[in-house]
């Protein structure tokens, strides 16, 4: 058989694991936003068979020869088809390791717990949530051992969502990051600039902030006809090919733009799925090979460009139109309304800056019980303990605290440090492509972003999972992944904002 056979053969099976994952992220879309409560055991019963017919394809036999014989013969295949080879067989390799009736049962008991997790925070009560939570970190451990770790029990787990990464570089990385932050902190709060942003606050009708979120979209590049806007709890993107890429933001937060903002930053998410190319659906590079590189483009959406004066030069007389509670105010007063800087306790409604200081709580708290260092009875204590310590804030319920995420809920453990990876590789990126592209602001301030959107998918989308991060960022940029872009972006943009 040729190379050219075996390619299409390989194909073939991708395709079906494809299918099948589609049709899962179409039912975990559904269990999301719209199914009735009693449905949640039978859910989870279509989901737990259709996972394991996928876990069936990805460790048969066929796929193991298939890819062994392919890897055999690397050097006659382009970088595109090597990348599928490479990504199916260590699907391969990482599944096999695990047995077939404990993935069944993991999948399982994910789907009850991400039930129970809603459940909880809709009462805010996380004892309804801590068994569930309990089971997603034992199996995950028991997972760490099937797969093998080397220093850090967290390591395999990191190299999950992005390969290569360990709590070493990532420790090293978040530290240079954490630094930089709290020394602009300190001066913001020597400076003694109130920043007010009352106006923002209040009761909103859903209408017009939908209508506002869908202008946006729109505008961004987002495409309504491959994928539409729902609500659920907890914002998030799901594709089930690139012509049906979804995205949801939720319009109950007293904060006028936290539904627009989750728009956004879903929409870039959106973006990037519905640019994947054509020849790349169903073959395992038909997203980004690291969650990092997906949170660049949705948090590059979202700050980058959302929060940027230029941005909203064009979109706030728009705004105004939709609520008339802005109708006094200033673009400066907007401007700096929504770059207020402030301890808060939810994540997805922080700055820039303290942003990363969640996503260091969760990522400290995350390896201590992947590792076995924090028992689950002493977690929320943590967790508010560790809001104090890094932000000077306290929970005063479950559901503004440990609550407010949905990702432990089935055992994304290793998920939060790529947002903030995002963020740097995202400036990273901006500063490249101010370089290339120089009027790049000046076109936001028009409201024209198609320029933009080409410059992403051409370097970065279209590529889907062909590239690591770091072959990524050192093809775009010239250099390994360096914190100092961020450092550069956040203190150019906060010290004109607060300290001039
Ligand atoms: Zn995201």
């Amino acid at each position: 058989m040729s190379v050219e056979e075996k390619l299409k053969l390989l194909k073939e099976e991708l395709e079906k694991i494809g299918k099948l994952n589609s049709s899962l992220a179409l039912i975990s879309w559904d269990m999301q936003t719209k199914m009735p409560k009693k449905a949640i055991e039978q859910r989870s019963a279509i989901i737990e068979y259709l996972a394991g017919e996928m876990f069936l394809l990805k460790t048969s036999d066929k796929m193991g020869a298939i890819t062994e014989e392919l890897l055999n013969n690397k050097d006659s295949m382009d970088d595109v088809q090597r990348a599928m080879v490479k990504l199916a067989r260590k699907e391969y390799d990482e599944t096999k390791k695990i047995p077939e009736q404990r993935y069944r049962e993991f999948i399982m008991a994910a789907a009850i717990s991400g039930n129970a997790w809603h459940e909880a925070k809709v009462n805010k009560d996380f004892e309804i949530f801590k068994p569930h939570l309990k089971k997603m970190i034992d199996f995950k451990r028991e997972f760490v051992e099937y797969l093998g770790y080397d220093n850090n029990k967290y390591d395999t787990l990191l190299n999950q969502f992005e390969e290569g990464l360990t709590v070493e570089k990532l420790d090293k990385i978040f530290e240079e990051m954490k630094i930089g932050i709290l020394e602009l902190l300190e001066k913001i709060k020597k400076g003694n600039k109130k920043v007010d942003k009352d106006f923002l606050l209040g009761y909103f009708d859903k209408e017009p902030q939908e209508r506002f979120s869908n202008f946006v979209l729109k505008k961004l590049g987002y495409d309504f006809e491959a994928g539409r806007i729902d609500e659920s709890e907890h914002p998030f993107t799901t594709s089930f090919g690139n012509k049906d890429v979804r995205v949801t933001t939720n319009y109950n937060n007293p904060e006028l733009t936290y539904a627009l903002f989750s728009a956004i930053h879903e929409g870039g998410h959106g973006i990037y799925e519905q640019d994947i190319p054509d020849e790349f659906v169903w073959t395992g590079l038909d997203s980004s090979l690291a969650m990092s590189i997906h949170e660049s483009q949705s948090r590059f959406y979202e700050n980058l460009i959302g929060r940027s004066k230029e941005f909203w030069e064009y979109f706030l007389d728009y705004a105004k139109y939709e609520f008339k509670e802005l109708k006094d105010v200033s673009l400066e007063e907007f401007y700096e309304a929504i770059n207020v800087v402030e301890p808060t306790l939810i994540r997805t409604e922080a700055d820039e800056l303290t942003y990363n200081l969640h996503i260091i709580i969760r990522y400290e708290i995350e390896k201590d019980l992947i590792n076995g260092v924090l028992d689950i009875d002493d977690v929320r204590d943590a967790w508010n303990n560790k809001y104090k310590e890094y932000l000077g804030i306290c929970p005063s319920n479950d559901s503004e605290g440990i609550l407010q995420d949905i990702h432990w809920s089935d055992g994304s453990f290793g998920y939060f440090p790529s947002y903030s990876l995002g963020n740097l590789y995202g400036a990273q990126m901006l500063n490249k492509m101010k370089k290339d592209y120089k009027d790049m602001y000046l076109d936001i301030k028009n409201g024209e972003f198609s320029k933009v959107h080409n410059w992403l998918n051409g370097n970065v989308h279209k590529y889907g999972a062909v590239y690591s991060p770091s072959e990524l960022i050192k093809k775009i940029t010239g250099e390994e992944l360096n914190p100092k872009y961020f450092l550069d972006y956040i203190n150019e943009k906060y010290k004109k904002i607060y300290l001039q």
